[in-house]
């Protein structure tokens, strides 16, 4: 397929999911595949729902990226986050917080950095986004029959055999702009003057929080986790499954 085939074929994919489940939603990271899931999906329904999961550990560009866009775009997303009170930095009518209970995670954080005298999410990185990305994921999609993501299969080692329509525990994953490349990213962006998150131009090809980030590599993801058990690798929310049919209602 040519990108206009691409773009086309997503746009297909996504009419047709919304179709069959209306309570759907767009994974937004506010990263570049992010930013053209979300603008395709909005050519198809522009008041689809948007939601974005953000952790602590998110740089402060990615605040003020999300809060300038989330106007800009008028999104009016939804965003879920470990903490107890809103950061200044997302005080904003136009953004829907969602906060969610800190204390197991900060249970966690102070035995772990306790016991080794290093940072929780060197240490264990599984557990840091199991608390942090994977279980207010779950959340988030706890009222959906499907979510919409821009996982594309060349990101990086872990992403090559995905399919474009998924089911785990009764939710549907559908991943519209899988085969892009990035190269077709960037040009979609820049064509729509969709400007990106400012890291980009820092050499940064992959966004994740502060500390588990760095710019470069062979392959996007290469430089999230770095010298960690994770190199290159995932959170979990597109790996371990969100929902079980029990709770699918
Ligand atoms: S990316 Fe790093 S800081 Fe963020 S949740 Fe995962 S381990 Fe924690």
């Amino acid at each position: 397929m040519n990108e206009v085939e691409k773009i086309d074929h997503a746009k297909e994919l996504i009419a047709e999911a919304i179709q069959n489940y209306p309570r759907i939603g767009v994974a937004c990271s506010f990263g570049k595949d992010s930013m053209v899931t979300v603008h395709i999906a909005r050519e198809v329904d522009p008041k689809i729902h948007i939601f974005s999961v953000m952790t602590p550990y998110k740089p402060k560009e990615s605040f003020e990226y999300l809060k300038f866009m989330n106007k800009k775009m008028n999104l009016a997303v939804t965003v879920f986050l470990v903490a107890d009170s809103v950061p200044e930095i997302l005080k904003d009518n136009a953004i829907k917080m969602v906060l969610l209970p800190t204390e197991e995670f900060k249970t966690k954080k102070a035995e772990v950095e306790r016991i080794s005298a290093s940072d929780f999410y060197r240490v264990d990185p599984d557990e840091c986004c199991r608390l942090l990305k994977v279980e207010p994921t779950k959340v988030a999609v706890s009222n959906l029959d499907a979510w919409i993501t821009g996982l594309r299969c060349t990101e990086g080692r872990t992403r090559t055999d995905y399919e474009e329509v998924e089911e785990k525990g009764g939710l549907i994953k559908i991943n519209p702009i899988l085969t892009f490349t990035e190269a077709e990213i960037w040009r979609y962006m820049s064509t729509r003057g969709i400007e990106p998150h400012p890291w980009y131009a820092l050499g940064y090809r992959s966004l994740g929080c502060e500390p588990c980030s760095g710019p470069g590599g062979e392959l996007e993801r290469d430089c999230r986790w770095q010298n960690t058990s994770k190199c290159g690798g995932e959170c979990g929310i597109h790996t371990q499954t969100l929902k079980t049919l029990d709770s699918v209602n």
